[in-house]
């Protein structure tokens, strides 16, 4: 993963995952965005998109990372959508401790919901399968346009 060093927290752990540091099971990625799947998934294919600039969140990022990231997510979630043909998508994105962040890296959810899956919007972080998750992420890969 390419990433301007510059614009990167050392400690942060998107942006360890971006120097290559900490592994993911990546979706998608190009000179502005990584795309990549949630280890503690709350649903099948629940991916998670970042800007290559670390900001805490929505109201500290430059609107153009805000733009860059959620143009991201529309791309990931039509992958999603043609992977998994989920009976819907929520995108879903947390600033501060009352929204339940838990990284301080500006990231988006992609979230496939069916009808029936009793979601809420508060969630424990309960790891996943990660063989389940690697398969998704080369599933959802393979329809990236
Ligand atoms: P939020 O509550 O919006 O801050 O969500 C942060 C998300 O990042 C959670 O859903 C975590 O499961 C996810 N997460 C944390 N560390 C990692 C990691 N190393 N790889 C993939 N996902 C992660
Ligand atoms: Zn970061």
């Amino acid at each position: 993963v390419m990433a301007d060093e510059a614009h990167l927290d050392e400690d942060c752990i998107f942006c360890k995952i971006l120097r290559g540091e900490v592994p993911c099971f990546k979706v998608f990625e190009d000179d502005d965005i990584l795309a990549f799947m949630d280890i503690n998934p709350i649903a099948e294919g629940h991916a998670l998109v970042i800007p290559k600039h670390h900001s805490k969140d929505i109201l500290e990022s430059p609107s153009q990372w805000v733009g860059k990231t959620f143009a991201g997510a529309k791309r990931i979630a039509e992958a999603v959508h043609e992977t998994l043909k989920p009976d819907g998508i929520n995108i879903v994105q947390a600033n501060g401790p009352g929204a339940k962040q838990s990284v301080l890296h500006l990231h988006v959810h992609i979230i496939p919901r069916t009808l029936d899956d009793g979601l809420t919007m508060n969630w424990e972080l309960v790891p996943g399968d990660m063989d389940d998750i690697g398969g998704l992420a080369e599933r959802i890969a393979a329809n990236m346009e």
